[in-house]
């Protein structure tokens, strides 16, 4: 049976794990933690990290510095993770959707300016697949407007947009290392600020709305409550389990780049399928692999027959625009590139420790089944 995922594990887990009980310190922000922040910041160029407990906490942390209220509006995809709209959502903000490009997942940047009212606070992105948004069209956009970006990069470590790192294009851009993510501990989180307006804010947020972390470097000689935040920081196990993974970056990454080129050589566009669009400005990150099929009838025989021969292939995102949650509480249009993507996409499996054998295997499976 090949899996849809597999977990990878560099080795060096339990090791750092090892160092972090030796110490007895296992709270958060300590030696770890800051070994990450570095990571990040000289690997991507980022200039204000922290690790949090997930992605969806990062995106909780920019709807608190964005002072989120009841009555705001968020323009984010339909079609993404339902942590992209609840992290605004819980803080009062009405989600206003936009639907995907016509062969695309991403968000459709030409349909963003007409969603514009002046309730609008910020346009999240979500870069699916590792693949960039239209980041010019979109940047630009926000600046007429004065708006907010936010990334959704939770896909998109180690990927590319005009030779600059997704990640640095928001005000604050959010990754995840869940288990499911290139990069993992488990559950795990990165906030990147790039706006300096939110370097001191983000930090208080993190450590529980006090200024602990001035504290710790000696800025302060106590910490208490300054501002409204929660506990959004990693405990120093996670933060050694995921420096781990990060001492392999350059491999994983090298490895699932090279996966994915493999699934895209092989898999030409056709009657039945298309492949993901790249273009030379956006470098991706073997993140996700996927085709869209002709219609929905298609995607369960094709998940049938790849399962009946030893391969698990899977479905992503339902459209947020059309759940249960949303449809019960507002009324919604019909975004059809979305609803027709949700329908249509399928995942092949791509892991790190897949093997040629195994992806040939899944390539054959896959031709055989469209021809
Ligand atoms: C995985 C994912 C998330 C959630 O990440 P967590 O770390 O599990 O909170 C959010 N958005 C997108 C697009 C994702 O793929």
């Amino acid at each position: 049976m090949i899996p849809f995922h597999k977990t990878y594990i560099t080795g060096n887990e339990k090791a750092l794990i090892d160092r972090v009980i030796s110490s007895g310190s296992l709270s958060g922000n300590g030696a770890f933690t800051e070994k990450c922040h570095d990571f990040f910041q000289t690997e991507f160029g980022f200039k204000k990290v922290l690790l949090t407990n997930s992605c969806t906490d990062a995106l909780e942390m920019c709807a608190l510095l964005l002072d989120i209220k009841q009555g705001d509006e968020i323009i984010l995809p339909s079609y993404t993770f339902v942590s992209t709209a609840n992290a605004f959502f819980n803080y009062g903000a009405k989600p206003v959707f936009i639907d995907s490009e016509e062969n695309n997942p991403n968000m459709d940047a030409d349909k963003i300016e007409a969603k514009i009212t002046p309730e609008t606070k910020a346009i999240v992105v979500m870069h699916y697949a590792g693949i960039a948004c239209e980041m010019n069209k979109i940047k630009s956009l926000a600046k007429k407007h004065n708006l907010k970006i936010i990334e959704d990069a939770a896909l998109g470590l180690g990927s590319k947009y005009q030779n600059e790192w997704l990640g640095g294009f928001g005000d604050l851009a959010a990754f995840s290392f869940h288990q499911t993510k290139n990069i993992t501990c488990g559950e795990g989180g990165l906030l990147v600020i790039n706006n300096p307006e939110y370097f001191a804010k983000a930090e208080i947020i993190w450590e529980k709305g006090t200024n602990r972390s001035a504290f710790l470097r000696g800025e302060s000689d106590k910490y208490e409550w300054v501002s409204k935040g929660s506990s959004f920081l990693t405990s120093e196990i996670h933060a050694a389990f995921l420096f781990a993974q990060l001492t392999s970056f350059r491999d994983i990454q090298t490895k699932r780049i090279s996966l994915w080129n493999k699934y895209k050589n092989e898999l030409k566009n056709n009657a039945f399928f298309k492949v993901p669009e790249t273009t030379d400005d956006k470098i991706k990150n073997g993140s996700v692999f996927y085709l869209i099929l002709k219609n929905e009838g298609l995607v369960d025989a094709f998940i049938q027959f790849m399962k009946e021969n030893g391969v698990v292939v899977s479905k992503h995102y339902r459209c947020l625009h059309d759940s249960i949650f949303y449809k019960n509480q507002f009324s919604s249009e019909k975004l059809i590139n979305c609803q027709k993507i949700a329908s249509q996409l399928v995942r092949l499996p791509l892991y790190t420790d897949l093997t040629d054998e195994e992806q040939n295997e899944i390539i054959k499976l896959t031709k055989k089944f469209f021809n």
